[in-house]
């Protein structure tokens, strides 16, 4: 067995005390006091330095003492603002806050990788940064952690993270190559009308009319303007006009959705699209409509040549026959795109699906539930990708 799949599994006992703790104690976006206090301390506890290089954004090295490469390893550590229902004894305490995507089990691997990078610091040849990120939901901490120098001093060459996925064999690891997941790009659409009575509506503008007719319109942008052969979907998922009266006209509504694609220039095309069809329906009707953008990620692409080499670090660790290549470009997107725009990166899907397939649902979702044991193969896999890597690349 791979060593460090055997140090892991010693950690086991401790990496489910860390996610518990996580998944009991969930928090939001970079307000993550709790969360980071926690993974500082376990981290100075093992004798690292701490550098938090953004709002909750937090860094540690190792290595560092012999010539060589850097490679980033990255956590992501924030929840969802949703109630939680597995009805597990350790379940959210922290109301209408749930880690349903799994970024609890990423910081416990991480943990452990950084505790077992630790006893073997004198072999690394070169430098791991070990990345604790925030706000990866609402895909603003990667570019956060980004724009504050996380790539730099030393400069990292390449970036590797992992994802939990509830659906999965455990200790299976879906990788994909080029671009696998898709951009996303959010949106709040502010529409202007004329409030009125109800019973009177010719004396005011309807914006729910408005709304409607640029909801049926934004259709027609991916069904008329978009080639078939392109990956992309546009979806609104907020619409809300009124505050429940039946014979008011409301003054002012908001539609709110997300785009995802893979082709840059389309993105751009159809964010000019959007805004134009908005502006243009709303004239029609005598009202006004305007685009704020709230999020955008670009779409995530795996270094072929990267994707190569760590896929047999990890195949070390899980079994050849665990390692499974992503045949189906996802609309999913993950933040991480960030890294990958900048470095060769991967990021893996863990399976960590519950024994019984028929219970297993997707994560985002209030009842879905995760095995703990795929936790060792995760923290030994980011183990044995830095530690090999930087080892070919010395
Ligand atoms: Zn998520
Ligand atoms: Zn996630």
């Amino acid at each position: 067995m791979n060593k460090y799949l055997v140090r892991a599994n010693e950690l086991m006992d401790e990496m489910v005390a860390d996610r518990r703790h996580f998944h009991r104690f969930p928090e939001l976006t970079n307000e993550l006091p709790e969360t980071t206090k926690y993974v500082r301390a376990k981290l100075e506890e093992m004798g690292y330095e701490v550098d938090e290089i953004c709002k909750c954004g937090l860094v540690a090295i190792a290595g560092g003492k012999k010539p060589g490469k850097c490679i980033l390893i990255r956590g992501d550590m924030d929840a969802l603002p949703m109630p939680e229902e597995t009805g597990l004894p350790f379940a959210s305490e922290n109301p209408g806050v749930m880690h349903a995507c799994g970024h609890d089990f990423h910081m416990s691997m991480l943990l452990a990788a950084a505790k077992i990078l630790k006893e073997h610091e004198d072999e690394i040849e070169g430098t791991v940064k070990i990345c604790f990120q925030p706000n990866e939901e609402t895909f603003g901490g990667a570019k956060d952690m980004i724009d504050h120098g996380v790539l730099k001093n030393p400069d990292v060459d390449a970036a590797l993270a992992i994802h939990i996925g509830p659906m999965g064999d455990i200790g299976t690891l879906v990788f994909g190559k080029g671009p696998n997941m898709g951009s996303a790009d959010g949106f709040d659409i502010t529409v202007k009308g004329k409030g009125c009575h109800g019973a009177a509506p010719h004396s005011g503008i309807s914006p729910i009319n408005i709304g409607v007719h640029i909801y049926l319109a934004l259709q027609e942008l991916l069904a008329r303007e978009v080639n078939a052969a392109e990956q992309c979907t546009l979806t609104l998922g907020t619409m809300v006009f009124g505050d429940g009266a039946t014979n008011v006209i409301p003054e002012v509504g908001h539609m709110r959705g997300t785009m995802r694609g893979f082709n840059k220039d389309l993105t751009k095309f159809m964010k000019r699209r959007v805004e134009e069809i908005c502006e243009t329906t709303a004239k029609l009707f005598g009202g006004e409509a305007s685009v704020e953008w709230l999020f955008s990620s670009p779409a995530m692409d795996c270094d072929p040549e990267f994707t190569d080499e760590v896929v047999k670090y990890a195949a070390d660790v899980v079994g050849p026959e665990r390692m499974i290549p992503k045949t189906v470009r996802s609309t999913g997107s993950e933040d991480f795109a960030y890294f990958g725009d900048e470095v060769p990166s991967q990021i893996f899907w863990l399976g960590g699906g519950v024994d019984d397939p028929a219970k297993r649902i997707s994560n985002h979702n209030p009842k879905v539930l995760f095995s703990e044991e795929a936790l060792p193969y995760g923290a030994a896999v980011y183990v044995q990708c830095a530690i090999e890597w930087l080892k070919a690349h010395k």
